[in-house]
């Protein structure tokens, strides 16, 4: 087995720095040297995962192959790398301590007293070894937080005893924030100074820093933090503002963080990698030849982090078609019959979004009417599927009151139901049906179409199904189930054979969209929507 390279990348001063970003850049820079990289994150709340969080608090929860529902930096380490994540790329306090809990009750502890340093430190140090398991070259771990943290401390510590057992097979890259201020029209190191400090004082000295700013660093601002902060001169990082967080890798070349980490772990290092194919990439989505907007109808559109598989399988489909969409974030709560057309008229193409829980519910499914009623395209993901179906039930097939047990448990008509398996669980943490699950699409399909085959596989997080009592009624008015699971007969796909795109997807794709292979569903759904943006022009012109 090959020995493998740990790598730390910690943060100070300020959170939101744009750790995960830099983390999945230096992976993306290593992995184009073909060397194996994968990527950890660290959180250090108590939750066991993000599962139970409400997106205010911690933005979208990402959900892996395997059914974990993870940070949605985890999101990010798959775009960048095209690689599947696992549960054991994101480790949560929560489940360090469920873990030493356990082990105490099973009496593994042997008598002994259980405490932070060893037990919980040893067990950090474990799950951070465990992905060395699978024959890496680089395990990248992300520790959430800031450091000084009360939170973040036994992760650093952990990090302190890794440093000395790895014997020169680890890095620890520190990311600090370099504030501009313009009453003096300087930039201001020595927020980066204090928590170099803050780190040097639980026993780790960073290899590298990398520096976010506003503004190019001066040498002297570089020559300043070298000197303060124990690195040498190549080892300062600049990570300046950009337009789009595909270019970080290309900034991040520019600045040798790679040559930076390989130096220190005493590799060769090879010629540049060129990464063709991602500098076009990035291109198309600076310089679009066509701009179309799409609608988002969703209840956390003032928080587009709640929606941010979603935000970038757009942009990723946006630029194998060479165009943007502009994403247009339409507050369900605010859609009525009366402001609907009002509020959608722009709308190349319209999408809702999943969600959970009665809150504006209504203004999602006049959303689905104004889209059915009026052709536009339509996607549909999760609750907004489900919507589809309500809308349908409620419109053209004349069930009122038709709705999902979720929202109006007494409905006349449950068209969306509480599967059987989920009538009895209590506990809402990692209970839904969760990862992949096999989906056969029938051929004469919009679906097909996209994914040119009849096999899919895509990631689920949802407790309610279409109730298939009511198959025959849809099919019969043009609703059909495209989309089928092969064990469970659970309808994946709905389409309206009436619109020209209209597609209802009960997983999630936007989990598996990634910058080199953009989503078959998004790419079709964009393509759709340019042709109705045409449509219009046209028809204006
Ligand atoms: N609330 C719905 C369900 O649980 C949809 C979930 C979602 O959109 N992710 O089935």
């Amino acid at each position: 087995m090959k020995e493998v390279n740990f790598i730390f990348v910690t943060g100070g001063v300020t959170s939101s720095l744009g750790k995960g970003i830099i983390s999945a850049s230096l992976a993306k820079l290593l992995q184009s040297r073909g060397y194996s990289v994968t990527i950890q994150k660290i959180d250090p709340y108590i939750n066991i995962d993000p599962g139970t969080l409400n997106p205010y608090e911690h933005g979208e929860c990402f959900v892996t192959d395997d059914g974990a529902e993870t940070d949605l930096d985890l999101g990010h380490y798959e775009r960048f790398l095209n690689i599947s994540t696992s549960q054991a790329n994101n480790v949560t306090t929560g489940r360090i301590y469920q873990t030493v809990i356990n082990k105490e009750r099973k009496g593994e502890y042997l008598g002994k007293t259980v405490q932070i340093v060893p037990h919980i430190t040893d067990e950090i140090k474990r799950r951070i070894k465990l992905l060395s398991k699978q024959n890496f070259d680089f395990v990248i771990t992300e520790i959430g937080g800031t450091v000084g943290d009360i939170e973040s401390l036994p992760y650093i510590e952990a990090v302190r005893q890794l440093k000395w057992e790895l014997e020169g097979r680890s890095v620890v890259i520190h990311l600090t924030l370099v504030p501009y201020l313009s009453a003096s029209k300087e930039l201001k190191t020595k927020p980066t100074q204090h928590s170099v400090k803050m780190l040097l004082e639980n026993g780790v000295q960073p290899d590298i820093l990398v520096l976010r700013t506003e503004r190019t660093l001066t040498d002297d601002v570089r020559n300043k933090v070298a000197k303060f902060c124990n690195v040498s001169l190549s080892s300062v990082i600049e990570s300046i503002d950009v337009s789009t967080i595909y270019e970080v890798p290309l900034l991040m070349q520019n600045e040798k963080l790679d040559e930076a980490v390989l130096r220190k772990l005493n590799f060769k290092i090879e010629e540049q990698p060129k990464l063709t194919k991602w500098k076009e990439i990035v291109d198309k989505i600076k310089n679009p030849k066509i701009t179309l907007t799409i609608g988002l109808v969703g209840k956390y559109v003032e928080l587009p982090d709640a929606y941010k598989s979603i935000n970038e399988s757009l942009l990723h489909a946006g630029a194998e078609n060479d165009a943007k969409p502009i994403i247009k974030y339409i507050h369900s709560e605010q859609i009525t019959p009366e402001t609907v057309a009002e509020m959608m008229k722009d709308c190349d193409g319209i999408l809702v979004a999943p969600g959970f829980g009665h809150r504006g519910i209504d203004g999602k499914i006049e959303a689905v009417k104004y889209a059915r009623e009026n052709n536009i395209p339509f996607l549909g993901i999760c609750l907004g599927m489900q919507c589809a179906v309500i809308e349908f039930a409620r419109n053209v097939l004349n069930l009122n009151n038709a709705h999902s047990t979720e929202m109006y448990r007494n409905t006349p008509f449950p068209v969306i139901d509480l599967m059987e398996e989920q009538k009895n669980i209590i506990d809402m943490g990692g209970t839904m049906r969760l990862g992949a699950y096999d989906c056969n699409i029938s051929k004469d399909s919009k679906a097909f179409k996209a994914y040119k085959k009849e096999k899919i596989k895509e990631r689920h997080r949802h407790r309610y199904e279409f109730n298939n009592n009511f198959k025959t009624k849809f099919e019969e008015a043009g609703m059909i189930a495209t989309g089928i699971n092969p064990e469970s007969d659970l309808v994946e796909i709905m389409e309206l054979t009436t619109n020209d795109w209209f597609v209802g997807v009960q997983f999630h794709p936007e989990y598996k969209s990634t910058v080199l292979v953009p989503h078959p569903i998004f790419i079709s759904f964009i393509e759709a929507s340019l042709k109705n943006k045409n449509k219009i022009n046209t028809k204006n012109g």
